[in-house]
């Protein structure tokens, strides 16, 4: 299924005014990539601490980037220079693509896509960066759907090669075809996925949390021997230090979602040792606590 009739953002259109909704991990570091690609950039979050935390972190990350002598202070300067961290979502009215990066709930996610239309121009892309719900229904919440697809990015955005793109099944092939060439002229390896739960990556990696999940909670191994036998198979981490890296929020959620998403399909049921986590507020490496502390 593809939309060929749109004619907004051909194909030779630039996009060069990126804007950004929602400070966090993800948006933080989405931004820092479109930034050091040369894009001007607005960070836009409902929380001002976000928007200093996520400034103060891109200091620390680019000053660390000029100790190791993998960048020079200009080009430092050039990437902060490119920033601009902002706490109105009217500021990103100027914008060629919005990438949203907030909290994973549809109905939150299709109440600002509405209020984000309003903004901006009626060819201005605007993306979803959720990892796992449907981005059909969120282009719904659009009176110019066409123009809305998923850019996927991976944690940490900065380092992490892929990135998924996901048309909705109203998305223009057009809309689709430039931000393909956009995000690979970013440095990223692109993977096309169809509009389904999880996508590509999130769903081939739901097994390989909650089996890790079931096997601690049958007592058959402990956490940390878990992760130190999935690491001898090359393996960057272990299922329970990625889980800690992403965060239980965002992960259960996830896991919930796409449960939901297979009509409740016991492949994908999320594990109560999980949800306790999230309960207890202990997220992982964010809040200090998970399955194991962070000093
Ligand atoms: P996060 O909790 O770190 O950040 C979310 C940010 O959004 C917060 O700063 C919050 O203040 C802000 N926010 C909430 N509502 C807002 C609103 N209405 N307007 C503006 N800002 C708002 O979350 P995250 O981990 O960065 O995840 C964001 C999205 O990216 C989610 O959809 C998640 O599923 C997806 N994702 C996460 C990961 C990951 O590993 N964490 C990886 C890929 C995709």
């Amino acid at each position: 299924m593809s939309n060929q009739k749109s004619t907004i953002k051909n194909q030779d259109s630039q996009i060069s005014k990126v804007g950004i909704i929602g400070a966090g991990t993800m948006g933080a570091g989405i931004a820092q990539v479109a930034a050091t690609a040369g894009c001007e950039v607005k960070l836009y979050d409902v929380k001002q601490d976000q928007l200093d935390q996520a400034a103060a972190d891109l200091d620390k990350i680019l000053a660390r980037l000029v100790q190791k002598g993998r960048i020079d202070s200009q080009e430092r300067e050039r990437i902060q220079g490119n920033i601009a961290h902002v706490d109105a979502l009217s500021e990103l009215s100027h914008c060629d693509l919005v990438i949203e990066a907030i909290v994973e709930n549809l109905e939150v996610k299709k109440k600002v896509f509405g209020e984000l239309e309003k903004r901006v121009s009626d060819d201005c892309i605007i993306a979803t960066n959720t990892s796992s719900l449907s981005i059909t229904s969120i282009a719904s919440a659009l009176k110019n759907p066409e123009r809305c697809l998923g850019i996927h990015f991976f944690n940490p955005a900065p380092l992490m090669k892929l990135v998924e793109i996901i048309p909705a099944v109203q998305t223009s092939t057009n809309i689709t075809e430039l931000c393909k060439e956009t995000i690979a002229s970013w440095g990223k390896t692109v993977a096309v996925a169809k509009d389904t739960p999880g996508f590509i990556v999130n769903r081939v990696a739901r097994p390989f949390y909650s089996e890790a999940l079931r096997i601690y909670e049958e007592g058959m191994a402990s956490i940390p021997a878990i992760d130190k036998a999935v690491k001898q198979m090359e393996f960057r981490m272990g299922p329970f230090e990625l889980m800690d890296f992403i965060g239980h929020d965002v992960n259960y959620v996830v896991t919930e979602s796409v449960f939901e998403a297979f009509y409740y399909d016991p492949r994908y049921k999320p594990s109560l040792t999980q949800k306790r986590l999230v309960e207890a507020g202990w997220m992982g490496r964010k809040s200090g606590k998970g399955f194991y502390e962070f000093a």
